[in-house]
């Protein structure tokens, strides 16, 4: 060929499908896109019609006739088609016009059934996609926050995301043990509105539950305890109303779900093979996703395990940031699942 066509080469891209967030990471370039997993649809028609920050402005703000979407919200995929044009949003912002086809790797969460992994990948593919290939999340974040997953030896992850953890400890590239529970950063933002509406019969919304867990949420008791003035709706009264809340209310509010994550993480270190329990005595494990930056998590997991806990550097990206790694190490003659 005598002349280059302008972006015929092609790129291979990586997806983070989260349950509250979706990153893309295209190869060679870093994450170029970080949204919000919402959908906008037109009930009428069943079209989406805006994705990501513009579909979560319009959450609760628009006509009767459209409606915003979570489609992977409870780390199982809610719906197909949603979840079908959300990628083919994706692949095509990031081909921009482009006439070569990606390479794409999806993250799914561990828990979804074979039929549903199947179903993101024909979706992939008519989305756009050249060739598809799955990797678990928990892998991906293993891979992301830098663990040498390879190696024969315990590399134990903890995702907590919006609305699944995802625990898993990897040895030999393989995921020995791993669970993933319905417990996460949504059941959080849900028992402090189920705690407002007891203590103070004010009603708030999932936002504004979400700003009081990053604001003044916890998990483990604070050198200084914080406090926050919180506006909502009166439920006797149906008026408007500000009230003042403190952190100790807030770790109590969420000492359930919490709990259950404690819990989990417990139950998957029982599960671990003896040789691998060893090596995460020394080794620890690393967490990753936007429920590590609760403050206090890893003290509090930390001290019910009795392991050294870290907080990945840049947890939100880990996800994203592993199948890029998987992506340059990726042999897709292989790989072609
Ligand atoms: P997913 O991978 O499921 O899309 P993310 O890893 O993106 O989820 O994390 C999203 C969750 O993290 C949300 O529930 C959000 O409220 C929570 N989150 C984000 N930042 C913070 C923070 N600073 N403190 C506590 N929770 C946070
Ligand atoms: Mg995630």
């Amino acid at each position: 060929m005598a002349f280059k066509l302008p972006g015929f080469f092609s790129c291979d891209i990586g997806i983070d499908l989260g349950t509250a967030n979706t990153l893309v990471y295209v190869k060679d370039e870093g994450i170029v896109l970080r949204e919000p997993s919402v959908v906008a649809i037109d009930t009428a028609t069943r079209r989406a019609i805006a994705f990501g920050d513009e579909a979560k402005r319009m959450l609760g703000r628009v006509p009767g006739n459209i409606t915003a979407i979570r489609p992977m919200k409870d780390g199982v995929i809610a719906d197909f088609d949603v979840t079908e044009a959300l990628l083919s949003h994706l692949i095509n912002k990031v081909r921009r016009g482009s006439f070569a086809l990606p390479r794409v790797v999806i993250a799914i969460p561990s828990g979804i059934t074979a039929v549903e992994k199947r179903a993101v990948m024909d979706s992939a593919t008519r989305a756009g996609a050249r060739q598809v290939y799955t990797i678990a999340e928990p892998m991906a974040a293993a891979i992301g926050v830098g663990l040498p997953v390879e190696e024969p030896a315990a590399n134990m992850i903890v995702d907590i995301g919006g609305g699944t953890t995802e625990i898993a400890v990897i040895s030999l590239g393989g995921m020995v043990v791993s669970q993933s529970i319905r417990v996460a950063g949504d059941e959080l933002d849900n028992a402090i509105i189920d705690y407002m509406k007891r203590a103070y019969n004010l009603l708030i919304g999932e936002r504004t539950a979400e700003e009081i867990k990053i604001t003044v949420g916890s998990a483990h008791p604070l050198d200084e305890e914080l406090t926050m003035e919180v506006k909502g709706r009166d439920s006797v009264a149906g008026l408007p109303k500000t009230i003042h809340i403190t952190s100790q209310e807030i770790r109590e509010a969420m000492s359930g779900p919490i709990g259950q994550i404690v819990d989990t993480v417990r139950t998957t270190l029982e599960r671990c093979p003896p040789e691998l329990s060893a090596d995460l005595v020394d080794r620890g494990f690393v967490m990753a996703g936007g429920g590590s930056l609760i403050r206090g998590i890893d003290r509090l997991l930390s001290e019910k395990t009795g392991l050294p806990v870290t907080v990945a550097s840049d947890p939100l990206s880990a996800v994203a940031n592993g199948t890029g790694i998987f992506l340059n190490n990726l042999n897709w003659v292989r790989a072609s699942t």
